[in-house]
């Protein structure tokens, strides 16, 4: 009877038999994170509940013996509730579940037991802060949204050309002066904001209630326009350059060359390090073109002096330092995966990967589990979710499976992307992420084709209208030829713009520049 989004393992009910009816009266077990059941129940039954230290009807029990870390078991029985799990995060998970049956019983639940735990480890939602800047308040309300999803995994873009949004004391011009851009695609409006470090602080905290854990991305050594509009000297040819105005990708980049970079990349995340306790960092490593290292003298004095090939290689030693580093401290990295048209042989296997891109074949995937990489599936076609539903529409997510092999085991989890460029506040941010993402966490959580989430997506977006959600509307998720066709042509617009013109003539200026260059 009920319809649960994500699937759990194992659902009995027997609808002849009361098991629970919620009243004024029910009390649940006091943990940091029960209010969250407090503040729905009020919200949707407009009963208020309360939590307690003693018995309660719904009880919250932490057994050491039960087998799943995230799992958990839920009963309602005898109008008792007890929700049993190894660790805080599967009571909260049952929670989540439990919020879903309240909703579809109106608080009056059948006999019913549950078993249920997550088939991948790591279940991610990325969100781009660079491009547009999301508010403190924004952000939670997102923490709310995905951790109802059973999303583990806030993977945080903090750095991006046309933004810098993470307060750095060693160098403050980064946000003073990195965190602005005097333009954007859409109008010639100035738009900027960055994090304090207590701001960071609070999000983490945030999220550590909602039994997210938070990544926050550098992304290095691509993706740093806004960084070396502040600090010059940080590119090859020391070049003067404003805050990144528009999409596309940039082709001046971090000196992979010079032990400057390095310092100013070591010194960043130290900084890091001590507002993300959760050990894990993404270093990026995407969209590195390497026109300037090319011809850099620092460059390719850096790959003459550690014998490497060319400037792929470079680049995958330079991930390789970066990723040494933050072991070194306890950390482990993450980047965006099979960007490595040079091969892997010079990149720490220690690097677990998120791939992005849908070519990403079987022979390298088989390849680098050999190695013994973590391997994240965030591959656009499915988990991109500022595509147009005209690209991928709900029901492409829905036939589209989130193992990147035969076997479960050799993925380590998935992860939904938020890229902001063409999404520029929550009411669009909304719209783009639900409901796939209810499919994506289905995904993620629930065995392979253990349920159709088609049958269940109205009772899903009961559950979206009760957190008022601004989702798409189903015959906008998944649209009719010529709405896919349109929105399609709407969305390539972004390539319509003079970034290559523009590219053509710079790599000309910087050619020539390059000659009189004498460090
Ligand atoms: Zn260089």
């Amino acid at each position: 009877m009920f319809k649960l989004i994500p699937q759990p393992i194992k659902i009995f009910t027997d609808k002849s038999v009361t098991g629970f009816v919620l009243t004024d009266n029910t009390t649940v077990s006091a943990f940091d994170f029960s209010d969250d059941l407090i503040v729905f129940v009020k919200k949707v039954l407009h009963k208020e509940i309360k939590a307690s230290n003693g018995d309660c009807l719904i009880s919250l029990i932490i057994d050491d013996n039960f087998k799943y870390d995230e799992g958990y078991s839920l009963k309602c029985e005898n109008n008792k509730v007890n929700i049993v799990s190894k660790t805080e995060n599967g009571l909260f998970y049952g929670i989540q579940t439990l919020k879903q049956m309240l909703l579809q019983s109106g608080g009056n639940i059948p006999y019913t037991e549950i078993f249920d735990f997550p088939r991948f480890a790591y279940r991610g939602y990325m969100l781009d802060c660079g491009r547009y800047f999301y508010s403190v308040n924004d952000i939670k309300r997102i923490i709310e949204l995905i951790a109802l999803h059973k999303i583990n995994i806030l993977h945080w873009h903090l750095t991006e050309d046309q933004g810098w949004r993470i307060e750095i004391k060693k160098y403050p011009l980064l946000t003073e002066k990195g965190s602005v851009r005097s333009h954007t695609n859409f109008n010639r409006k100035s738009h900027g904001g960055f994090y304090t470090q207590e701001e960071i602080k609070e999000v983490v905290e945030y999220c550590h209630k909602h039994k997210i854990k938070v990544i926050p991305e550098f992304d290095v050594p691509g993706h740093n326009v806004a960084a070396i509009a502040c600090y010059p000297y940080l590119s090859c040819f020391e070049r003067s350059l404003e805050v990144a105005t528009h999409w596309g990708v940039k082709r001046d980049i971090l000196c992979a060359g010079k032990e400057s970079t390095y310092g100013f990349v070591y010194d960043v995340l130290d900084e890091i390090m001590e507002l993300f306790p959760d050990k894990i960092i993404h270093i990026g490593g995407d969209e590195a073109f390497k026109e300037r290292w090319k011809i850099c003298p620092h460059c390719q004095k850096a790959i003459k002096e550690n014998n490497l090939h060319d400037e792929n290689d470079l680049q995958m030693f330079f991930m390789s330092k970066v990723n040494d580093y933050l072991a070194s401290k306890g950390y482990s990295s993450l980047m965006w995966g099979n960007d490595t048209e040079g091969g892997t042989d010079n990149l720490s296997s220690k690097i677990a990967w998120t791939i992005y891109k849908p070519h990403c074949n079987d022979e390298m995937i088989k390849k680098e589990l050999e190695r013994g990489r973590k391997l994240i599936n965030s591959k656009n076609k499915t988990f991109y979710l500022d595509f147009p539903y005209g690209w991928t529409s709900l029901s492409d997510v829905c036939n589209s499976d989130g193992a990147l092999t035969e076997k479960d085991e050799d993925t380590y989890g998935v992860e939904a992307c938020m890229w902001t460029e063409y999404v520029p506040d929550m009411k669009k941010l909304e719209f783009m992420t639900f409901p796939r993402l209810g499919a994506i966490a289905e995904n993620a959580w629930s065995p392979k084709n253990s349920s159709n989430f088609m049958d269940k997506v109205k009772d899903y977006c009961k559950l979206l209208d009760a957190y008022e959600v601004r989702y798409a509307p189903l015959n906008k998720a998944n649209p009719s030829f010529i709405y896919k066709h349109f929105s399609s042509i709407w969305f390539k617009r972004r390539v319509f713009h003079w970034e290559r013109i523009h590219i053509h003539f710079d790599n000309k200026k910087v050619k020539k520049l390059s000659k009189n260059y004498d460090k």
